[in-house]
Protein backbone atom coordinates (compact mmCIF):
# COMPACT_ATOMS: atom_id res chain seq x y z
CA UNK A 1 0.00 0.00 0.00
CA UNK A 2 1.12 3.19 -0.79
CA UNK A 3 1.22 5.48 1.96
CA UNK A 4 2.03 8.64 0.67
CA UNK A 5 0.13 11.74 -0.22
CA UNK A 6 1.31 13.08 -3.53
CA UNK A 7 1.18 16.75 -2.40
CA UNK A 8 2.67 16.29 1.52
CA UNK A 9 6.21 17.15 1.44
CA UNK A 10 7.29 15.86 4.65
CA UNK A 11 10.35 18.26 5.00
CA UNK A 12 8.38 21.45 4.47
CA UNK A 13 6.76 21.06 8.16
CA UNK A 14 8.67 19.94 10.61
CA UNK A 15 8.09 22.73 13.66
CA UNK A 16 4.95 24.60 14.59
CA UNK A 17 4.48 26.92 16.82
CA UNK A 18 1.18 25.90 18.77
CA UNK A 19 1.04 27.99 21.64
CA UNK A 20 -0.64 31.08 20.06
CA UNK A 21 -4.03 28.50 20.20
CA UNK A 22 -5.81 28.74 22.94
CA UNK A 23 -6.00 25.59 24.79
CA UNK A 24 -9.46 24.28 25.00
CA UNK A 25 -8.69 20.67 24.89
CA UNK A 26 -5.64 18.50 25.07
CA UNK A 27 -4.58 17.81 21.15
CA UNK A 28 -1.97 14.82 20.26
CA UNK A 29 1.29 16.49 18.43
CA UNK A 30 0.11 15.55 15.20
CA UNK A 31 -0.22 18.40 12.56
CA UNK A 32 -2.86 17.47 9.77
CA UNK A 33 -2.05 19.11 6.86
CA UNK A 34 -3.96 16.84 3.78
CA UNK A 35 -6.72 14.68 3.48
CA UNK A 36 -8.69 12.45 1.08
CA UNK A 37 -11.93 10.26 1.49
CA UNK A 38 -11.24 8.49 4.88
CA UNK A 39 -7.84 9.09 4.93
CA UNK A 40 -5.71 12.12 6.94
CA UNK A 41 -2.19 12.78 6.35
CA UNK A 42 0.47 15.05 9.00
CA UNK A 43 3.01 17.18 8.55
CA UNK A 44 5.53 14.36 9.26
CA UNK A 45 3.96 12.70 6.29
CA UNK A 46 2.64 9.91 8.01
CA UNK A 47 -0.46 8.02 7.17
CA UNK A 48 -4.12 7.54 9.59
CA UNK A 49 -7.35 5.65 8.39
CA UNK A 50 -9.60 8.10 9.86
CA UNK A 51 -12.95 6.95 11.49
CA UNK A 52 -13.08 10.46 13.30
CA UNK A 53 -14.02 12.01 10.35
CA UNK A 54 -13.52 15.92 11.92
CA UNK A 55 -16.09 14.08 15.03
CA UNK A 56 -18.96 12.79 12.99
CA UNK A 57 -18.65 15.53 10.19
CA UNK A 58 -17.05 14.33 7.07
CA UNK A 59 -20.46 12.58 5.52
CA UNK A 60 -18.35 12.09 2.40
CA UNK A 61 -14.48 12.01 3.48
CA UNK A 62 -11.89 14.40 3.47
CA UNK A 63 -11.71 16.95 0.76
CA UNK A 64 -14.17 15.29 -1.43
CA UNK A 65 -14.32 16.83 -5.03
CA UNK A 66 -18.14 17.48 -5.10
CA UNK A 67 -17.37 19.72 -1.77
CA UNK A 68 -14.34 21.00 -3.11
CA UNK A 69 -16.04 21.99 -6.34
CA UNK A 70 -19.19 23.31 -5.21
CA UNK A 71 -17.25 25.95 -2.85
CA UNK A 72 -14.93 27.05 -5.59
CA UNK A 73 -17.51 27.46 -7.76
CA UNK A 74 -19.86 29.30 -5.42
CA UNK A 75 -16.93 31.44 -4.04
CA UNK A 76 -16.46 32.73 -7.87
CA UNK A 77 -19.56 33.94 -7.81
CA UNK A 78 -20.94 34.90 -4.56
CA UNK A 79 -20.00 34.30 -0.64
CA UNK A 80 -21.91 36.56 1.58
CA UNK A 81 -25.07 38.47 0.71
CA UNK A 82 -26.00 39.19 4.19
CA UNK A 83 -28.55 37.86 6.66
CA UNK A 84 -31.16 40.72 5.50
CA UNK A 85 -30.89 39.66 1.72
CA UNK A 86 -31.94 36.86 0.19
CA UNK A 87 -29.45 34.44 -1.76
CA UNK A 88 -30.39 31.86 -4.31
CA UNK A 89 -27.96 29.02 -2.58
CA UNK A 90 -30.19 29.49 1.06
CA UNK A 91 -33.48 29.69 -0.91
CA UNK A 92 -32.08 26.44 -2.38
CA UNK A 93 -31.12 25.03 0.76
CA UNK A 94 -34.18 25.41 2.73
CA UNK A 95 -36.49 24.34 0.03
CA UNK A 96 -34.41 21.02 -0.02
CA UNK A 97 -34.24 20.69 3.46
CA UNK A 98 -37.62 21.58 4.06
CA UNK A 99 -39.07 18.95 1.22
CA UNK A 100 -36.83 16.09 2.39
CA UNK A 101 -37.93 16.27 6.18
CA UNK A 102 -41.37 17.39 6.40
CA UNK A 103 -40.73 20.62 8.31
CA UNK A 104 -41.82 23.36 6.37
CA UNK A 105 -39.84 26.46 7.73
CA UNK A 106 -35.53 26.30 7.94
CA UNK A 107 -33.34 28.60 9.69
CA UNK A 108 -29.59 28.37 8.17
CA UNK A 109 -26.97 28.34 11.21
CA UNK A 110 -23.30 28.16 11.30
CA UNK A 111 -23.22 25.14 14.24
CA UNK A 112 -24.87 22.47 15.59
CA UNK A 113 -24.85 24.88 19.23
CA UNK A 114 -25.99 27.67 17.12
CA UNK A 115 -29.28 25.58 15.75
CA UNK A 116 -29.86 24.35 18.96
CA UNK A 117 -30.08 27.66 20.48
CA UNK A 118 -32.20 28.84 18.33
CA UNK A 119 -34.53 25.75 18.72
CA UNK A 120 -35.09 26.77 22.23
CA UNK A 121 -35.49 30.74 21.57
CA UNK A 122 -38.41 29.35 18.98
CA UNK A 123 -39.82 27.21 21.85
CA UNK A 124 -39.51 29.94 24.49
CA UNK A 125 -41.20 31.97 21.57
CA UNK A 126 -44.05 29.54 21.03
CA UNK A 127 -44.62 29.51 24.47
CA UNK A 128 -44.99 33.52 24.86
CA UNK A 129 -47.24 33.41 21.43
CA UNK A 130 -49.44 30.62 22.20
CA UNK A 131 -48.94 28.63 25.47
CA UNK A 132 -49.54 31.63 28.03
CA UNK A 133 -45.29 32.08 29.07
CA UNK A 134 -44.42 28.31 29.09
CA UNK A 135 -40.69 28.21 28.49
CA UNK A 136 -39.30 25.21 29.92
CA UNK A 137 -37.49 22.46 27.90
CA UNK A 138 -37.03 19.21 29.18
CA UNK A 139 -34.06 17.76 28.46
CA UNK A 140 -32.38 14.82 29.49
CA UNK A 141 -29.28 13.48 31.50
CA UNK A 142 -26.17 12.81 29.70
CA UNK A 143 -27.64 14.78 27.01
CA UNK A 144 -25.44 16.83 24.56
CA UNK A 145 -26.37 20.41 22.46
CA UNK A 146 -23.77 22.13 22.57
CA UNK A 147 -21.35 24.69 24.01
CA UNK A 148 -23.18 27.58 24.19
CA UNK A 149 -24.05 29.12 27.58
CA UNK A 150 -27.96 27.71 27.06
CA UNK A 151 -27.07 25.13 24.91
CA UNK A 152 -24.49 23.55 27.93
CA UNK A 153 -27.48 23.99 30.05
CA UNK A 154 -29.86 22.03 28.26
CA UNK A 155 -27.11 19.32 28.19
CA UNK A 156 -26.88 17.02 30.83
CA UNK A 157 -23.35 16.12 30.11
CA UNK A 158 -22.15 15.73 34.28
CA UNK A 159 -20.02 18.79 35.18
CA UNK A 160 -21.68 21.38 32.86
CA UNK A 161 -23.87 22.09 35.46
CA UNK A 162 -21.52 23.43 37.75
CA UNK A 163 -18.84 25.06 34.84
CA UNK A 164 -19.28 28.44 34.22
CA UNK A 165 -22.56 28.67 36.86
CA UNK A 166 -25.07 30.23 36.91
CA UNK A 167 -26.84 28.19 34.15
CA UNK A 168 -29.51 29.36 32.05
CA UNK A 169 -32.42 28.27 33.65
CA UNK A 170 -35.52 26.19 32.81
CA UNK A 171 -34.34 23.03 31.54
CA UNK A 172 -35.40 20.11 33.83
CA UNK A 173 -33.34 16.77 33.13
CA UNK A 174 -35.28 13.68 32.97
CA UNK A 175 -33.80 9.87 32.20
CA UNK A 176 -34.19 9.18 28.47
CA UNK A 177 -36.68 5.59 27.92
CA UNK A 178 -37.87 6.50 31.11
CA UNK A 179 -41.14 8.37 29.95
CA UNK A 180 -42.79 8.37 33.50
CA UNK A 181 -39.55 10.56 34.19
CA UNK A 182 -40.37 13.02 31.67
CA UNK A 183 -44.43 12.88 32.54
CA UNK A 184 -43.05 14.18 36.16
CA UNK A 185 -41.60 16.82 34.95
CA UNK A 186 -44.67 18.61 33.07
CA UNK A 187 -46.22 21.27 34.43
CA UNK A 188 -47.81 24.60 33.41
CA UNK A 189 -44.47 26.05 32.49
CA UNK A 190 -43.28 23.17 30.57
CA UNK A 191 -43.60 24.18 26.67
CA UNK A 192 -41.42 21.31 24.73
CA UNK A 193 -39.38 18.03 24.80
CA UNK A 194 -35.86 18.42 23.00
CA UNK A 195 -33.73 15.29 22.90
CA UNK A 196 -31.47 13.67 20.23
CA UNK A 197 -32.64 10.39 18.90
CA UNK A 198 -29.22 8.87 19.69
CA UNK A 199 -27.20 10.58 22.45
CA UNK A 200 -23.75 10.46 20.61
CA UNK A 201 -21.28 12.21 23.44
CA UNK A 202 -23.24 9.96 25.90
CA UNK A 203 -21.54 6.57 24.13
CA UNK A 204 -23.93 6.19 21.55
CA UNK A 205 -26.82 5.37 23.50
CA UNK A 206 -30.34 4.87 22.01
CA UNK A 207 -33.65 6.31 22.49
CA UNK A 208 -35.37 3.24 21.59
CA UNK A 209 -38.30 3.63 18.87
CA UNK A 210 -40.53 2.48 21.41
CA UNK A 211 -39.82 5.52 23.62
CA UNK A 212 -39.54 8.25 20.73
CA UNK A 213 -43.57 6.87 19.92
CA UNK A 214 -44.55 7.64 23.57
CA UNK A 215 -42.72 10.92 23.61
CA UNK A 216 -44.53 12.07 20.52
CA UNK A 217 -48.13 11.13 22.22
CA UNK A 218 -47.24 12.85 25.32
CA UNK A 219 -46.33 15.65 23.72
CA UNK A 220 -50.02 15.78 21.40
CA UNK A 221 -51.49 15.24 24.57
CA UNK A 222 -50.08 17.89 26.60
CA UNK A 223 -49.14 20.31 23.81
CA UNK A 224 -45.57 20.21 24.02
CA UNK A 225 -43.12 20.59 20.74
CA UNK A 226 -41.11 17.78 20.21
CA UNK A 227 -37.67 18.95 19.37
CA UNK A 228 -35.39 16.36 17.85
CA UNK A 229 -31.64 17.33 18.39
CA UNK A 230 -30.42 15.61 14.58
CA UNK A 231 -26.97 17.07 14.83
CA UNK A 232 -25.13 14.17 14.97
CA UNK A 233 -27.79 11.45 14.04
CA UNK A 234 -29.28 13.34 10.50
CA UNK A 235 -28.16 13.60 6.77
CA UNK A 236 -27.99 9.68 6.85
CA UNK A 237 -25.39 9.49 9.76
CA UNK A 238 -27.97 6.25 11.18
CA UNK A 239 -28.35 4.47 7.53
CA UNK A 240 -31.79 6.63 7.49
CA UNK A 241 -31.84 10.18 6.80
CA UNK A 242 -33.21 11.06 9.66
CA UNK A 243 -32.85 9.32 12.97
CA UNK A 244 -36.56 9.47 14.14
CA UNK A 245 -37.12 7.29 10.77
CA UNK A 246 -36.47 4.43 12.77
CA UNK A 247 -39.49 5.11 15.34
CA UNK A 248 -41.98 6.11 12.45
CA UNK A 249 -42.70 9.60 14.16
CA UNK A 250 -42.37 13.27 12.43
CA UNK A 251 -41.02 16.22 15.56
CA UNK A 252 -42.29 19.48 15.51
CA UNK A 253 -38.23 21.06 15.48
CA UNK A 254 -35.21 19.55 14.12
CA UNK A 255 -31.76 20.66 14.48
CA UNK A 256 -28.71 19.55 12.20
CA UNK A 257 -24.85 20.40 11.89
CA UNK A 258 -22.08 18.30 11.24
CA UNK A 259 -22.88 15.97 8.70
CA UNK A 260 -24.55 18.63 6.63
CA UNK A 261 -22.17 20.75 5.77
CA UNK A 262 -19.52 18.04 4.92
CA UNK A 263 -17.02 19.64 6.82
CA UNK A 264 -18.41 22.91 5.97
CA UNK A 265 -19.73 24.70 9.28
CA UNK A 266 -23.51 25.14 9.09
CA UNK A 267 -26.27 23.93 10.93
CA UNK A 268 -29.96 24.47 10.42
CA UNK A 269 -33.07 24.78 12.09
CA UNK A 270 -36.03 23.57 10.86
CA UNK A 271 -39.94 23.94 11.75
CA UNK A 272 -43.63 22.96 11.31
CA UNK A 273 -45.02 25.72 9.45
CA UNK A 274 -47.50 26.13 12.76
CA UNK A 275 -44.55 26.38 15.17
CA UNK A 276 -42.64 28.66 13.07
CA UNK A 277 -43.28 32.15 15.48
CA UNK A 278 -40.29 34.10 15.22
CA UNK A 279 -41.10 37.81 14.12
CA UNK A 280 -38.49 39.87 12.61
CA UNK A 281 -35.82 40.66 14.43
CA UNK A 282 -36.13 37.84 16.88
CA UNK A 283 -33.54 35.30 15.87
CA UNK A 284 -30.13 36.06 13.39
CA UNK A 285 -26.76 35.97 12.61
CA UNK A 286 -24.39 37.83 10.15
CA UNK A 287 -23.54 34.42 8.91
CA UNK A 288 -26.57 32.91 8.67
CA UNK A 289 -27.52 31.75 5.23
CA UNK A 290 -24.13 32.55 3.86
CA UNK A 291 -24.23 31.23 0.11
CA UNK A 292 -20.86 29.85 0.14
CA UNK A 293 -21.82 27.23 2.80
CA UNK A 294 -24.62 26.46 1.67
CA UNK A 295 -23.26 25.31 -1.44
CA UNK A 296 -21.39 23.24 0.36
CA UNK A 297 -24.51 21.82 2.41
CA UNK A 298 -26.48 21.39 -1.30
CA UNK A 299 -23.47 19.44 -3.09
CA UNK A 300 -23.35 17.20 0.16
CA UNK A 301 -27.38 15.99 -0.23
CA UNK A 302 -26.83 16.09 -4.17
CA UNK A 303 -24.65 12.95 -2.82
CA UNK A 304 -26.76 11.67 -0.25
CA UNK A 305 -30.19 12.05 -1.30
CA UNK A 306 -29.80 9.01 -3.89
CA UNK A 307 -31.30 6.08 -4.07
CA UNK A 308 -28.07 4.05 -3.81
CA UNK A 309 -26.89 6.04 -0.72
CA UNK A 310 -28.55 4.61 2.14
CA UNK A 311 -28.34 1.18 1.16
CA UNK A 312 -24.55 1.82 0.79
CA UNK A 313 -24.11 3.48 4.46
CA UNK A 314 -26.46 -0.10 6.12
CA UNK A 315 -24.29 -1.77 4.10
CA UNK A 316 -21.09 -0.61 5.45
CA UNK A 317 -23.17 -0.55 8.92
CA UNK A 318 -23.78 -4.11 8.87
CA UNK A 319 -19.94 -5.25 8.20
CA UNK A 320 -18.60 -2.52 10.67
CA UNK A 321 -21.01 -4.34 12.95
CA UNK A 322 -20.35 -7.52 12.41
CA UNK A 323 -16.77 -7.42 12.68
CA UNK A 324 -17.13 -5.12 16.27
CA UNK A 325 -19.23 -8.10 16.99
CA UNK A 326 -17.25 -10.56 16.56
CA UNK A 327 -14.09 -8.50 18.51
CA UNK A 328 -16.59 -8.24 21.44
CA UNK A 329 -17.12 -11.90 21.74
CA UNK A 330 -13.36 -11.95 21.84
CA UNK A 331 -12.75 -9.64 24.59
CA UNK A 332 -15.72 -10.39 26.52
CA UNK A 333 -17.64 -7.20 25.89
CA UNK A 334 -21.46 -6.68 25.05
CA UNK A 335 -22.37 -6.33 21.49
CA UNK A 336 -21.71 -3.29 19.65
CA UNK A 337 -24.25 -0.74 20.09
CA UNK A 338 -25.82 2.37 17.81
CA UNK A 339 -26.94 2.52 14.38
CA UNK A 340 -25.93 2.86 11.01
CA UNK A 341 -22.11 4.34 10.72
CA UNK A 342 -23.15 5.72 14.53
CA UNK A 343 -21.54 2.76 16.69
CA UNK A 344 -19.93 1.97 19.81
CA UNK A 345 -18.42 -0.77 21.65
CA UNK A 346 -17.47 -1.02 25.11
CA UNK A 347 -14.21 -1.93 26.28
CA UNK A 348 -13.82 -4.52 29.27
CA UNK A 349 -10.79 -2.29 31.26
CA UNK A 350 -11.02 0.90 32.81
CA UNK A 351 -9.39 3.69 30.22
CA UNK A 352 -9.47 0.75 27.85
CA UNK A 353 -10.75 3.30 25.19
CA UNK A 354 -8.08 6.07 25.67
CA UNK A 355 -5.12 3.79 25.67
CA UNK A 356 -5.49 1.81 22.92
CA UNK A 357 -7.19 4.76 20.76
CA UNK A 358 -3.82 6.47 21.37
CA UNK A 359 -1.54 3.44 20.69
CA UNK A 360 -3.52 2.96 17.18
CA UNK A 361 -2.90 6.59 16.54
CA UNK A 362 0.83 6.78 17.42
CA UNK A 363 1.34 3.40 15.46
CA UNK A 364 1.51 5.49 12.08
CA UNK A 365 5.36 6.37 10.86
CA UNK A 366 7.02 6.15 7.34
CA UNK A 367 6.07 2.23 6.88
CA UNK A 368 2.14 1.84 8.69
CA UNK A 369 -0.26 3.73 8.76
CA UNK A 370 -2.07 4.89 12.03
CA UNK A 371 -6.23 4.65 12.85
CA UNK A 372 -7.95 7.50 14.00
CA UNK A 373 -10.76 6.58 16.72
CA UNK A 374 -13.01 8.14 19.56
CA UNK A 375 -12.74 7.44 22.74
CA UNK A 376 -15.97 8.66 23.29
CA UNK A 377 -15.93 7.68 27.02
CA UNK A 378 -12.75 6.21 28.91
CA UNK A 379 -14.04 2.17 28.47
CA UNK A 380 -16.06 3.28 25.11
CA UNK A 381 -15.17 3.08 21.44
CA UNK A 382 -17.07 5.50 18.72
CA UNK A 383 -17.20 4.74 15.44
CA UNK A 384 -17.98 7.67 13.04
CA UNK A 385 -16.45 6.88 9.40
CA UNK A 386 -17.33 8.91 6.51
CA UNK A 387 -20.53 7.50 4.96
CA UNK A 388 -18.93 6.62 2.15
CA UNK A 389 -16.06 4.62 3.42
CA UNK A 390 -15.75 1.46 1.43
CA UNK A 391 -15.55 -1.90 2.53
CA UNK A 392 -11.37 -2.52 2.26
CA UNK A 393 -11.31 0.57 4.34
CA UNK A 394 -13.43 -0.85 7.05
CA UNK A 395 -11.70 -4.32 6.81
CA UNK A 396 -8.81 -2.43 7.26
CA UNK A 397 -9.80 -0.75 10.50
CA UNK A 398 -11.07 -3.67 12.27
CA UNK A 399 -7.66 -5.47 11.45
CA UNK A 400 -5.82 -2.71 13.18
CA UNK A 401 -8.05 -2.67 15.92
CA UNK A 402 -8.00 -6.48 16.72
CA UNK A 403 -3.91 -6.84 16.41
CA UNK A 404 -4.25 -3.75 18.83
CA UNK A 405 -6.12 -5.59 21.24
CA UNK A 406 -3.88 -8.93 21.15
N1 LIG B 1 -25.85 18.44 19.33
C1 LIG B 1 -25.29 17.24 19.23
C2 LIG B 1 -26.16 16.03 19.33
C3 LIG B 1 -23.90 17.11 19.03
O1 LIG B 1 -23.36 15.90 18.97
C4 LIG B 1 -23.12 18.28 18.94
C5 LIG B 1 -21.63 18.23 18.71
N2 LIG B 1 -20.96 17.11 19.17
C6 LIG B 1 -23.76 19.52 19.04
C7 LIG B 1 -25.12 19.57 19.22
C8 LIG B 1 -22.99 20.81 18.92
O2 LIG B 1 -22.66 21.05 17.61
P1 LIG B 1 -21.48 22.09 17.28
O3 LIG B 1 -20.25 21.51 17.87
O4 LIG B 1 -21.47 22.18 15.79
O5 LIG B 1 -21.86 23.37 17.91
Amino acid sequence: MNLAHPDVDAKAFEHYPVDALMTITNRPRAVFTHGRGSWLWDSQGRAYLDLVQGWAVNTLGHAPAVIADALTAQAGRLIQAGPGFYNDRAIALAQRLAALSGLERVFVASSGAEANEGAIKLARKFGQVHRGGAHEIITFANAFHGRTLATMSASGKPGFDRLFAPQVPGFPKALLNDIASVKALIGPATVAVMLEPIQGEAGVIEATPAFLQELRALCDEAGLLLMLDEVQTGIARTGDLWGFRAAGIQPDVMTLGKGLGGGVPIGALLARETVSCFAPGDQGGTYNGNALVCAAALAVLDVVDTPAFLPSVRERSAQLRQGLDAIARRIGSPPARGRGLLLALDLPEPDQATRLAERLREHADAERPGLLINPVRAQTLRFVPALNVSADEIEQALAMLQAALR
